[in-house]
């Protein structure tokens, strides 16, 4: 039986199973509205920040913030896309009219909704989006591993957009942890850039994964001070710890830029460095349509390839068990 996993409780790992009979297929309201069958959803540790309550979000909603499938019905104006078509999911569903949207940058908008993270996700059978939000993909696309490309591959496709700007040809770039979204940087720094890359990882099969990707040189934490001393040009930091910051911040060279991803822990640093060594350091919050598209681009010839681990939407308990114990090298996915 098919089962949809939804948070319950803020406070812990508790969850609510309700079979499809028990909660309808979502129906076109708005005239934008587009609902998606969905095809894959990604598994995210921000799903595990959700079920522990770490995230400022409201419960009860069903998860799944990384999502492609194909559109099953559509509301009276959506003309962008056509019912049966395969589409990616931008993960903010918003109407373009803020500022922020404007300017391009959806994460920002006041009003948007990200479905998932504070509305019914995709970890289920079908979605509710608008038009706005998709991007028709090629009928012969492959949708798991297209999904990973909206949340995991997006904000890691900004960083690297970002890093790339530092990184002239032969250059150093260290990928910090090699999972879902790292093993996705290396192949795109391999693709937008001249870097030499680094990649840094716990995990020896992490690691393999990491130089299969295309990564020159991969290495634990413990060696990464021998691999990188001091010359980094920009790290990208998908793990977000005490330590890794720490480590981030060691490897660059004067000038380098340390961009944070992955979320915990706190930076620290004394003043007195980062203005000797013209340090910079920048967040990145996942990314814009634009960007999505690009990227995109780069995996439908081939560039980025995503790790795909699938799993079927009724062990959505245990792919999120796996991720949170480290035994998934690559990105979790849920087939309905
Ligand atoms: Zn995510």
């Amino acid at each position: 039986m098919r089962a949809m996993v939804m948070t319950d409780r803020p406070d812990g790992l508790s969850r609510q199973r309700l079979s499809p009979h028990e909660r309808p297929q979502p129906e076109p309201e708005g005239p934008f509205d587009v609902v998606v069958r969905v095809a894959a959803a990604g598994v995210c540790r921000s799903d595990l920040h959700i079920l522990m309550g770490e995230l400022p979000v409201s419960v009860p909603h069903v998860l799944g913030h990384e999502n492609s499938g194909w559109v099953h019905a559509v509301g009276p104006m959506v003309s962008a896309v056509e019912v049966g078509e395969p589409v990616l999911c931008y993960p903010f569903v918003s109407d373009g009219l803020s500022g922020p949207e404007r300017r391009g940058v959806d994460s920002a908008a006041p009003g948007r909704r990200t479905p998932g993270i504070d509305c019914d996700g995709g970890y289920a059978e079908y979605l509710l989006v608008t038009e706005r939000s998709l991007i028709p993909l090629p009928a012969d696309a492959d949708l798991a591993a297209m999904a990973t490309l909206s949340d995991a591959g997006l904000a890691a496709y900004r960083a690297c957009r970002k890093a790339a700007a530092t990184l002239g040809p032969g250059s150093l770039a260290v990928v910090l942890g090699v999972g879902g979204l790292g093993h996705l940087a290396v192949q795109i720094l391999r693709s937008i850039s001249a870097a030499r890359v680094v990649a840094v990882d716990t995990r020896a099969e992490a690691r393999d994964l990491a130089m299969s990707c295309g990564a020159h040189h991969a290495c634990s934490p413990g060696e990464l001070a021998a691999a990188a001393g001091s010359e980094a040009a920009a790290v990208i930091d998908f793990v977000g710890s005490d330590e890794s910051a720490r480590q981030g911040l060691a490897s660059l060279s004067f000038g380098g830029a340390y961009f944070a991803v992955g979320v915990g822990g706190s930076l620290t640093a004394p003043i007195l460095q980062l203005v000797a060594n013209e340090t910079r350091i920048e967040g990145v919050y996942v990314g814009t349509y634009p960007e999505l598209v690009e990227l995109t681009q780069l995996a439908l010839r081939g560039d980025v390839r995503p790790a795909v681990v699938p799993y079927r939407l009724s062990e959505a308990d245990k792919a999120l068990t796996d991720l949170a114990e480290g035994s998934i090298v690559g990105r979790a996915v849920l087939i309905p």
